[in-house]
């Protein structure tokens, strides 16, 4: 017994009956103490390596690789895939900018993105392909349920509620995520006109984006919702979280024409209105036709990379079927091998399916419906007979579509 009491905690010298627990070691003893600190070290250096190991890997990427990873995904849109890489690549380097100034005494500011496109063009597609190369926490909130504090809806804090969600609560991991808001157009200001009344659904929420926009420390409920004063919330600093804002801006290209046309008749001239593409005007967009639209200027100039997305024609949503990484047809294939079933479908079928995506106006995404309808007998039927071959023809797709699934298309359109 008079051994035991001699017994001490090799690291901090606490005597046993000092300790709640001392456990032994081979020729040392630690105590209950001692190891709740080493616990806390431990977890401090990790969380540091791990986000200075993050950081120096996403530098890996050049813009260049950054484009062709996303070309494995998505199918044209060029000039928005470049644009984009080099706002990604400025993005993350300035995040290796050290927290001391440098004697030039440069701070990179962030590089937050805007995409202008008709829906369904691929403005979610190229932000979660670049959300899945960098590895970082990637979430989607949609602007319209956003209202302003005080007013039915949710506020812009529970964006980050998300971004922490999809990093399972790990804050240094949300603190370097990318947010992409969806929708963003509709929470344009309604007229030009700065109004006197206060406006709930569009201005205010603006105004209350701007905070999250340019980098500040946020108190976010950790399970959304309203804010109450009994809640506990989590600091979140947005200082280097990418903002990515999509909107289809619908009625934009007259905004664009009018003002290429002011140009043209002005003085400047020299622009030739002819040419212009007048198909696709969203290729001229700048950042004052997003004022016009009803944007406030703020949050225009927190979201410094403007680019668009042009509409998707005959040959690229054929290209969408069947080319990227996991096209829809690549993944039907994957579905019925399965079931071992060898699944094909010709040319006639492919382009059959892209005019009818095109007659109801259904974009890429309409794509996705076309082929559900088109082969859902099949997946249905096949599994259970002795089938292994499925060869999907244009009169194939068109007797299927002819169907009542094809009334419900044509309603959505
Ligand atoms: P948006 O956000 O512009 O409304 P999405 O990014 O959600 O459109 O695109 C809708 C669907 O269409 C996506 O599931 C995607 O698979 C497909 N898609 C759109 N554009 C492309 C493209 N350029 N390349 C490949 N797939 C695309």
């Amino acid at each position: 017994m008079a051994k035991e009491e001699v017994l001490e905690c090799s690291f901090c010298g606490r005597k046993k009956p000092e300790t709640d627990l001392l456990i032994a070691g081979l020729d040392a003893h630690i105590c209950d103490k001692c190891i709740e600190q080493a616990h806390g070290i431990v977890i401090e250096e990790m969380a540091e390596n791990s986000s200075s190991s993050l950081t120096s890997e996403l530098i890996v990427k050049k813009p260049i690789e950054i484009k062709e990873f996303i070309d494995q995904y998505m199918i044209g849109q060029d000039q928005a895939k470049r644009v984009m890489s080099v706002a990604v690549y400025n993005h993350y380097k300035r995040l290796l900018q050290p927290v001391t100034k440098d004697e030039d005494d440069i701070e990179i500011e962030k590089s937050n993105i805007i995409i202008v496109g008709e829906t369904g063009t691929g403005k979610t597609l190229i932000a979660r392909t670049i959300a899945k190369m960098l590895n970082v926490p990637f979430c989607i909130v949609d602007a319209t349920v956003l209202t302003e504090a005080g007013y039915v809806g949710e506020d812009v804090e529970t964006i980050l509620t998300r971004l922490l969600q999809a990093a399972d609560y790990d804050v240094a991991k949300a603190e370097r995520g990318i947010v992409f808001i969806d929708e963003i157009d509709k929470i344009a200001r309604k007229g030009d006109n700065p109004s006197i009344t206060r406006d709930v659904s569009g201005e205010g929420v603006q105004q209350a984006l701007l905070k999250l926009l340019e980098g500040s420390v946020v108190n976010v409920p950790p399970k959304g919702g309203r804010k109450h004063p009994d809640q506990k919330f989590i600091e979140v600093n947005t200082k280097n979280i990418l903002f990515m804002a999509g909107g289809a801006f619908s009625g934009i290209d007259k905004v664009i024409g009018k003002r290429l046309n002011r140009q043209a008749v002005g003085y400047s001239a020299s622009i030739k209105v002819d040419k212009v593409e007048k198909e696709n005007l969203l290729q001229y967009i700048i950042p004052s036709d997003l004022k016009t639209f009803g944007l406030i200027p703020e949050i225009i100039g927190r979201l410094p990379v403007l680019t668009h997305m042009n509409p998707l024609d005959e040959d690229t949503l054929r290209a969408i079927l069947t080319e990227p990484k996991n096209s829809i047809i690549k993944q039907y294939k994957k579905l019925f091998k399965m079931d071992g079933i060898d699944f094909s479908i010709n040319e006639n079928a492919l382009m059959y399916i892209v005019d009818k995506a095109i007659e109801y106006k259904l974009g890429a995404r309409g794509l996705r419906s076309l082929c559900e309808a088109i082969l859902t007998d099949a997946m249905f039927e096949l599994p259970s007979t002795d089938e292994k071959q499925l060869k999907v023809t244009k009169k194939y797709a068109e007797n299927s579509l002819n169907k009542s699934t094809l009334k419900k298309l044509k309603a959505v359109s």
